[in-house]
């Protein structure tokens, strides 16, 4: 099956949701807690036997809408692979996905991340992490220097962790590199894919060991619920006993939730191209306008990062990207409160557009300084491009810019 093929049709996925559905088109919801057995011999089977022998238990364990959507992201992730060597797990929100892979993977060790994580990924490290034994060391990835010699020094790193294109400046690493020196040194390598999605970059084929997805963005592309999702080798799963570890930490996706994402999915092959090549040209048009003085957006040659996107990123950069108005602060508020087209929100990957400006709104209770340090400007607004009409989120922008 072609790439563009799989989201629709979830490969085989679709199967087990067919089972026992009346023949319906669109697979039913399994909303139940838990499954009933057939008699004894064959609950014994399912606890006993490798697989729970093909049945459900208890939908902490398993479920059909988990497993279908499991199966897609899967195909997806490892389009280029041999995809029955991996495995794809579904949780509740991205940062559960995030948690459960740094616990299982890291522990007792130290995580080498980069600086510009997604917030919530960055405090989890900071903050969180220590207290169950796992240290954290920010670098900025894109100085291949620096990261060795990071890599060097620390004797306990076992986990680097980055993602593919990094939030507000659109930094993108040679994920290549550092896979190459992390293995070198004994560290598994972690990639959270949100941002490029699986349509741009799929890390298992540079070599990275756990690709994690936001599925509350791309994947879902509505706006309808939140997800998450990592995949792996089974070898790795297996080692480092990932399935334990979500079963007993609880953080498994919904099937409601699995299910809305499911259907999400089918579109994911129209959808994000439609809104890479709107975010190409809106970019283009941003940068040359007077009220801006910067556009990050990895695929305009004016990025730092502009060729090593071009390797790591195959054919597009996705939809957000960030601009700096030249009048700062107020400037930001101003746009914010004069678009109407493009929604008022944070978060990404939705069909409509999305608009903030950080300064005044998620980024505002911290420390301007700090702020300013982390590439935050005060005039920084970032764009998540959706799939209306190109013209038509231009001549919003426009008009609220002037
Ligand atoms: N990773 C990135 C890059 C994100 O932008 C987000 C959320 O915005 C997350 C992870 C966390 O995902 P969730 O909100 O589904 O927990």
């Amino acid at each position: 099956m072609k790439f563009s093929s799989i989201p629709v049709h979830g490969v085989s996925s679709t199967e087990e949701l067919h089972k026992e559905s009346e023949g319906a088109h669109v697979p039913p919801i399994y909303q139940t807690s838990t499954f009933l057995f057939e008699d004894v011999a064959q609950g014994g089977r399912a606890f006993s036997e490798p697989d729970h022998a093909g049945s459900h238990i208890y939908t902490r364990i398993s479920n059909p809408n988990n497993n279908a959507l499991e199966k897609a992201i899967t195909a997806l992730e490892c389009y280029d692979l041999k995809a029955d060597d991996y495995t794809s797990m579904v949780f509740g929100t991205g940062m559960a996905a995030i948690s459960s892979s740094l616990m299982a993977l890291a522990k007792k060790g130290r995580v080498l991340a980069q600086d510009a994580l997604y917030g919530c990924s960055s405090q989890l490290l900071f903050e969180q992490a220590p207290e169950w034994g796992i240290e954290a060391t920010f670098l900025d990835f894109t100085d291949l220097d620096s990261f060795e010699e990071a890599l060097t020094s620390y004797d306990d790193i076992k986990v680097v962790y980055m993602e593919s294109i990094t939030n507000p400046t659109m930094r993108v690493a040679s994920l290549d590199k550092i896979v190459e020196l992390s293995h070198r040194h004994g560290a598994l390598v972690i990639v959270d894919n949100t941002f490029a999605s699986s349509m741009y970059c799929r890390p298992l084929n540079f070599g990275a060991d756990v690709v994690i997805h936001s599925s509350t963005k791309y994947i879902g592309g509505h706006g309808t619920s939140l997800g998450g999702v990592l995949t792996c080798s089974k070898a790795l799963a297996d080692e480092h006993k990932l399935g334990l570890y979500r079963k007993n930490l609880g953080g498994i996706a919904g099937p409601m939730d699995s299910w809305l994402l499911f259907n999400g999915l089918k579109t994911f092959a129209l959808r994000v191209p439609k809104q890479t090549s709107n975010a190409l040209k809106i970019a283009h048009y941003l940068e040359q306008h007077p009220k801006i003085s910067k556009v990050w957006y990895p695929m305009l040659e004016s990025h730092p990062d502009y060729n090593i996107a071009q390797k790591i990123l195959d054919g597009g950069a996705a939809s957000v990207m960030s601009f700096e108005l030249k009048e700062g602060f107020k400037a930001g508020t101003q746009l914010m409160n004069r678009v109407k087209l493009c929604s008022l929100a944070v978060s990404l990957g939705s069909v409509d557009t999305l608009i903030q400006h950080p300064a005044s709104m998620t980024h505002s209770v911290m420390d301007a300084d700090l702020r300013r340090k982390a590439g935050i400007e005060d005039g920084l607004v970032r764009l998540a491009v959706g799939i209306e009409d190109v013209d038509d989120i231009i001549s919003d922008l426009e008009r609220a810019l002037n």
